[in-house]
């Protein structure tokens, strides 16, 4: 027998998550996992490696807790965003419950319900990209999480405000609403932490991974109410967070730290401004949908022909050609303005 037939069955059957890094490519224009451009500089202070870390670190707690306007109660600290999606999974869903998401989004959500062999129910975002509420509630038989993604990875669009809160009403008392704010630092006026004192079963997903440009840390986080957080420190490994990342963590956290992801954000903001209006000057350019985000969703004529030409040169973007609705459709992360303007001459060359 195989060993791979001895594993379990739902996991024999798995797709795992098509990251950037594993879908390949070879080149030095890196725009396929909305990672910042460049790297900042970090010195670690902290060389107590012998022991065991702190399981919560309080610099860290603190730090975020400051940075996203709430108590340290109300703040878990995981191994990238990724971490809390699967620990709300794992705290949450009986064999027999349901996820809910609503494609096209972020992919994790499918991977790790389906890795936790949990089923999930999907209802499409309408054809503006926005949350078909009527479809959800018809749904929400058996459902324990429902994942939402504002800004949306990777349409780019916020969810309207008042739609989340009546997501979170029909849900109340029955399942988590999971709010991923991934991108959430690019258009912090959106965040729906003002509303974790009304709804005890909201949770909202953070990471360092993208406007703090430290995606190779693995640093996430989630924010809840005290008891939900609490659900999950049951869950969570011992000691998450190795003792150099809550040493990095800790300082990109500090009021410096902030000041430098505000200055990339303005510099992230110019530098997509200036694509869209590049992109729209060309006639094989469909549709370029607005983006709160980090990267932009561009429909072109023929998407998989700008795709495979411009891998050929070494400049790397996402296809979401196969998502959902989303054929042609190409997701350009926002690099350096070098960047961008290699990608542009690459656009037009097509
Ligand atoms: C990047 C991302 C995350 C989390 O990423 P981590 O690197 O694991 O922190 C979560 N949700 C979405 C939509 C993302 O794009």
């Amino acid at each position: 027998m195989q060993i791979s037939q001895l594993s379990r069955k739902n996991v024999q059957a798995l797709t795992p998550y098509q990251s950037a890094r594993r879908l390949g490519g070879k080149g030095d224009v890196w725009l396929n996992a909305n990672e910042y451009p460049t790297s900042p500089n970090f010195d670690l202070s902290d060389r107590t490696f012998n022991r065991y870390p702190d399981p919560q670190p309080q610099a860290v707690i603190e730090g975020y807790a400051r940075y996203a306007g709430v108590q340290p109660e109300n703040v878990l600290v995981s191994r990238g965003g990724d971490e809390s999606i699967e620990l709300i999974i794992r705290a949450f869903c009986e064999a027999d419950d349901f996820v809910l998401y609503c494609p096209p989004t972020y992919g994790m959500y499918a991977v790790s319900s389906e890795t936790c062999g949990i089923s999930a129910k999907t209802v499409p975002l309408t054809a503006d990209f926005q949350l078909d509420l009527t479809e959800i509630e018809k749904n929400l038989e058996g459902v324990k999480v429902v994942f939402v993604c504002s800004p949306n990875n990777p349409t780019g669009n916020l969810l309207k405000r008042s739609d989340l809160l009546k997501l979170l009403q029909m849900t109340q008392g029955r399942a988590i609403v999971v709010v991923d704010e991934a991108y959430i630092d690019f258009c912090p006026e959106a965040s729906l932490v003002t509303e974790l004192k009304n709804y005890p079963h909201l949770a909202i997903i953070r990471t360092l991974s993208k406007a703090f440009a430290l995606a190779g840390l693995r640093c996430g986080f989630t924010l809840a109410n005290e008891e939900l957080i609490s659900v999950l420190q049951k869950v969570i490994a011992p000691y998450p967070l190795p003792v150099p990342v809550a040493d990095i963590a800790t300082q990109a956290l500090s009021s410096e730290g902030i000041e430098q992801v505000q200055s990339r954000i303005t510099e992230v903001l110019t530098n997509r401004q200036w694509l869209i209006e590049e992109l729209s000057k060309l006639s094989n350019v469909v549709q370029i949908f607005d983006s709160e985000a980090n990267y932009i969703l561009v429909k072109f004529t023929d998407g998989q022909k700008v795709f495979q030409t411009l891998w050929d040169q070494g400049i790397i973007l996402r296809d979401q050609h196969k998502a959902l609705g989303l054929a042609n459709c190409i997701r350009i992360t926002i690099g350096t303005k070098d960047e961008m303007e290699k990608t542009m001459n690459a656009i037009k060359t097509v």
